[in-house]
């Protein structure tokens, strides 16, 4: 098997099955062995003996492979008593103190299980309003979630991983100037990321430079009104000193709510790709490009049938996951089998770009974009389709826009990109639809020996360009960039960019080609140099907008050491 010494690690520390003296029980072959069969399980009753080992065989030898593999709770928990498999959920939080703190156990449960939580606190009547049963008056929103905060801390995810959580508050609660400067301070309400609910209402004011009103989410009245414009320059500013809160556009994500019947979105998961239901959970898992690349005459091109099998073969996987899986509440399990969300996405795209010659920042990235995404999305619903001939289609189906269109799918949704923060790191691959930090890095192994690891496409060419050196290699990583390195030619640094030479334009359209072929949403951090102003921040959150995303996050370099989830690194 193809694994990176950093991968066996990774799987060796947090993945793979222990005694209680913390002796393994497999290595990653076994991993790969326990979850194809965990997961392979949910055909039994359609199938017979032996097409379910041909099945269970196509499992393994796709994860084996690293042509696609499921979220972290899937590789940590399939086939062990745990068996909680999905990395997204979102609770909803009620404006009661029972409300509040059942939501609040149930947080702490999912954490324990492996997965992220996302609450609205939207609901929640804001500061010094009235409390009819004490005859007091309510703490607010935030200050419920440094509860929220303080619990995660607490609960170490039974060894596994850290809890993470997404904050949100709408843009038109009373107490949403609080919300946006809650993290001022890099070392409050870590465990979460919090986004701004953005309303069109408030986007249309801050167009029109005018007031728009806050509501009491208790009264359902009109508290106040605020500028727009004012509210939103106090995001940029946070944003840009800080790097949050992130801004998701929450009327965008209801319009394309598959079952509007069954509830609005109010939040997404953590890292902000999956808008879910209140009590829904989605399990995700993502295709490796880097691999998906086919050789012919010399001239690397997207392999697109293999794609398509390998589509075919992790929707199953994934909508399988659904019915194998022990969800940690009832209602979770209902509204999860009800809607049998999945999220499928891709990993490893930076590399592929590598491979293809392509530079990100380019025209013609955008549109492999596009094409590749649109293809993965055509064969996940034509592969849902096909589930749904044999095994029925999702039972919230009549509720949904899919009964009215005449579609039927087995699952609500099918695509999602996620972060993959540790996926990458197990298949060795750039992260989500990222560009890479740094060609080479140095790593300091025992001795103070240095270790300079170097993207296997650039090592490649620069072999074969004959400039390749460890000395080279040594100010690359120093340097972060290749641009400006005049021992390597131009046509080669306009290709292998990494996240700094990407102006943050190029990070918002590529997010925005992603986002146009995804049901869900798109992960993806807009880069910024540590000179962007804050008029740049402004440019990125108005063209994400405008180009159709569904939130957006950025971060200027060196405006923060801190971050809840470090993409790349295992926490
Ligand atoms: N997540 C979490 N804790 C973590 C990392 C991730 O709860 O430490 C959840 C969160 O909902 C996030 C999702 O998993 O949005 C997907 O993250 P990622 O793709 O990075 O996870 P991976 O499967 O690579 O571990």
């Amino acid at each position: 098997m193809n694994l990176s010494d950093n991968a066996i690690r990774v799987l060796e520390r947090r993945y793979l099955s222990k005694d209680e003296a913390g002796r393994l029980l497999e290595d990653a072959d076994g991993m790969f062995h326990r979850v194809a069969k965990a997961v392979a399980a949910a055909d039994a009753a359609y199938v017979s003996e032996a097409e379910l080992q041909t099945i269970e065989n196509e499992f393994y030898e796709m994860m084996a492979g690293l042509e696609f593999l499921p979220n972290s709770p899937t590789l940590m928990n399939a086939g062990r008593p745990l068996g909680q498999l999905s990395a997204c959920f979102v609770l909803p939080i009620e404006d009661t103190m029972e409300g509040i703190f059942e939501t609040l156990k149930n947080a702490a449960m999912i954490h324990k299980s492996g997965g992220g939580t996302g609450f609205s606190f939207s609901r929640l009547r804001q500061k010094g309003a009235s409390v009819n049963t004490t005859g007091g008056v309510a703490s607010g929103p935030i200050s419920f979630m440094k509860v929220f905060n303080a619990a995660t801390e607490a609960v170490k995810q039974g060894g596994t991983r850290r809890g993470a959580n997404m904050g949100i508050l709408r843009v038109d609660h009373p107490d949403i100037l609080e919300f946006i400067t809650a993290k001022k301070d890099n070392a409050d309400i870590t465990n979460f990321n919090i986004s701004v609910g953005i309303t069109e209402e408030f986007m249309k004011a801050v167009e029109e430079n005018r007031e728009y009103d806050l509501i009491d989410p208790h009264k359902k009245v009109v508290t106040g009104q605020l500028n727009a414009r004012e509210v939103f320059d106090v995001i940029v500013d946070m944003a840009w000193s800080n790097g949050e809160p992130g801004i998701i556009f929450l009327d965008r994500l209801n319009e394309k709510n598959a079952t509007p019947e069954l509830g609005a979105f109010e939040s997404t998961n953590p890292c902000g790709e999956q808008p879910l239901l209140p009590y829904e959970s989605c399990n995700l898992g993502s295709i490796n490009l880097s691999l998906m690349i086919k050789n012919t005459r010399n001239k690397a091109a997207v392999d697109f049938e293999r794609i398509g099998t390998v589509v075919k073969k992790a929707v199953h996987f994934l909508d399988n996951v659904i019915d194998v899986n022990k969800y940690p509440l009832p209602e979770i399990d209902q509204m999860t089998k009800g809607n049998r969300k999945i999220g499928l996405g891709v990993m490893g795209w930076a590399d592929m770009l590598y491979q293809l010659k392509i530079p990100y920042n380019s025209q013609q990235a955008i549109e492999l974009a596009e094409q590749v995404m649109s293809f993965i999305q055509k064969q996940a619903k034509t592969a849902s389709a096909k589930l749904a001939e044999l095994k029925g289609v999702f039972s919230n189906y009549d509720q949904s826009i899919y009964a009215q269109q005449g579609v039927r799918l087995r699952n609500a949704t099918t695509t999602t990109i996620a972060p993959t923060g540790t996926l990458s790191i197990i298949a060795g691959v750039s992260s989500g639809i990222e560009p890479l930090f740094a060609l080479s890095y140095i790593r300091n192994v025992m001795d103070n020996d240095e270790l300079i690891e170097t993207n296997p496409y650039f090592e490649q060419v620069a072999k074969d360009g004959q400039f390749y050196s460890n000395k080279l290699m040594k100010t690359i990583a120093n340097r972060g960039t290749i641009k400006g390195l005049t021992e390597i030619p131009e046509a080669i640094q306009q290709i292998f960019v990494t996240a700094h030479d990407i102006s943050p334009e190029w990070h918002v359209r590529m997010q925005a080609s992603f986002q146009k072929y995804t049901d869900n949403a798109v992960s993806k951090t807009v880069n910024l140099s540590s000179k962007a102003t804050r008029e740049d921040v402004k440019d990125v959150f108005n063209l994400a907008y405008k180009t159709g995303c569904k939130g957006v996050t950025i971060y200027r370099d060196g405006s923060r050491d801190l971050q809840v989830l470090n993409i790349g690194k295992v926490n």
